[in-house]
């Protein structure tokens, strides 16, 4: 499969060798054709996109500006308000919701002529690892489609390992960009916390969620992070930082940099083709003049049940606004309110859902609050507290992002726990509102891929991406592509 740089087209969007309408005909040819087979989108704005595209071409031809991404064709995790488009976020609860405004991201989108092709599938509401808690049904791993993308942006990691797009948005509340970017062979970034405006993100665990880039390379995550980044007044937890020009500082050599790698990282559990890649590739970072440095993380074998009470307590606070008459489904057969209550929720969540509300709700009750919810808090100040000390000694910390490649759809459905312990290596970084990147670093023997995580200290994404792009140019994993 071609799968074109973001480079690539715009120097040819750029030159006239294309135009947007032709791009973006290909890429709604290409979801036509393997959409059904994939299930990444979950709903398509043919007419809105060709619209688009129409006017930036015309703008282009009077020599009017266009903006940074003009012409490319993106798509958008369906958990991300977009005026007038469904928005479900997966889930029968929403699943008639058209947003009457913009997401924060989406209006910078259409600031810089993005040309949206519409929405993809996410876990519901975001809380899951493998894209199969949809009403819309599971996303199909495209390098083998008995296996999962990965979760929760599934839909966005597989539009662009499938070439269905060229960008894409996706959140990241525990791992879910990077862990499906890896599954996929792509590359997905969760920026620090507060980076990017969380305006029109539907809330899952406001204190974590993040939105972020995912591109066939790095080029493409930064340029994106780029146009999405930076203060938004409307988000209280938005800072007020400049945004560094990402794309203009990739080439930065290695020499001299410091890499940790933490032996809690490298434990029980870790398969040995994710484990021997990793070492791979960090032999090939050390072979460009990095040197290696052993870090201790001791506190991250707490990060997964911390990580599950904070989230599930801010989950069942977010969610408690669909009741069925201010937000969401509304059950049709009810006795009295709280019975309307009752059935418009037990109706429109589904399992996933339910037991996280349960958890968070149980979580945040008095007497149970100090022993689960204070506690976790505790732990996620600790864990913290091990990154600033490990980025002391060295610059990023390597290590993979998941324990395995893509495991087989319905293989951990149905064992809650199994799910959740494969976010152990993902879910410090949001705990401690880091930047956090994957990118693809090999394939199993089974050709399944497999991503390197890389993680910076607060607000250094310009080392982060440097690094990620130095390693693109010592390997050429990133230009791997499946075979569908
Ligand atoms: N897998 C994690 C969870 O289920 C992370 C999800 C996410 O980042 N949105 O909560």
């Amino acid at each position: 499969m071609n799968r074109p740089s973001t480079r690539d087209l715009i120097s040819q969007l750029n030159s006239g060798a294309l135009t947007a309408r032709q791009l973006t005909e290909t890429h709604l040819d290409r979801i036509a054709t393997l959409n059904g087979r994939l299930n990444a989108f979950v709903s398509v704005d043919p007419d809105g996109a060709l619209q688009q595209a129409d006017d930036i071409d015309r703008r282009r031809q009077t020599g009017e500006p266009v903006g940074r991404l003009a012409g490319l064709p993106i798509g958008i995790k369906d958990n991300i308000c977009q005026k007038d488009l469904p928005t479900t976020c997966g889930s029968r609860m929403l699943q008639n919701f058209r947003p009457p405004y913009d997401a924060h991201v989406v209006e910078r989108l259409r600031a810089e002529d993005a040309v949206i092709l519409g929405k993809l599938n996410p876990d519901e509401f975001a809380m899951g690892s493998s894209t199969e808690t949809s009403i819309f049904g599971p996303t199909r791993n495209p390098w083998d489609q008995t296996r999962s993308a990965g979760g929760s942006s599934g839909g966005s990691a597989v539009a662009v390992a499938a070439g269905l797009v060229n960008l894409a948005l996706g959140s990241d509340t525990g791992g879910s960009i990077r862990q499906p970017a890896s599954f996929c062979g792509v590359v997905g970034m969760k920026p620090t916390y507060g980076r990017v405006s969380r305006y029109g993100l539907i809330a899952y665990a406001s204190s974590l969620d993040q939105i972020g880039p995912l591109a066939g390379d790095v080029y493409g995550t930064s340029l994106l992070l780029e146009c999405i980044a930076g203060h938004d007044r409307r988000d209280s937890t938005s800072l007020d930082v400049e945004t560094p020009a990402w794309t203009t500082t990739l080439d930065q050599p290695l020499k001299g940099l410091r890499i940790g790698i933490a032996d809690e990282y490298f434990s029980q559990g870790l398969d040995g083709e994710v484990e021997q890649r990793v070492r791979d590739a960090l032999k090939a970072f050390e072979s460009a003049g990095a040197t290696v440095h052993s870090v201790s993380l001791p506190h991250s074998k707490y990060a997964v049940a911390a990580y599950y009470l904070i989230a599930c307590s801010e989950a069942s606070s977010n969610l408690a606004r669909f009741d069925g008459i201010h937000y969401g489904h509304r059950a049709e057969k009810f006795g009295d309110l709280a019975d309307l209550y009752c059935q418009s929720r037990g109706e429109g969540f589904g399992s996933e859902v339910k037991r996280r509300i349960m958890l968070g709700t149980y979580a945040l009750s008095a007497g149970y609050y100090d022993a689960y919810y204070l506690k976790a808090l505790k732990v996620r100040r600790r864990i913290a507290d091990d990154f600033a000390a490990a980025f002391k000694i060295v610059d990023v910390i390597a290590g993979p992002v998941a324990p395995t490649p893509a495991f087989r759809l319905g293989e951990k459905l149905n064992d809650p726990l199994a799910m959740y312990l494969g976010d152990i290596y993902t879910i410090s970084t949001n705990l401690a509102g880091l930047p956090g990147i994957s990118v693809p670093c090999g394939l199993t023997a089974g050709k399944l891929p497999v991503g390197l995580q890389l993680q910076a200290p607060a607000l250094n994404e310009t080392r982060l991406l440097q690094v990620a792009h130095q390693f693109q140019q010592l390997t050429a994993w990133h230009l791997e592509t499946p075979k569908i």
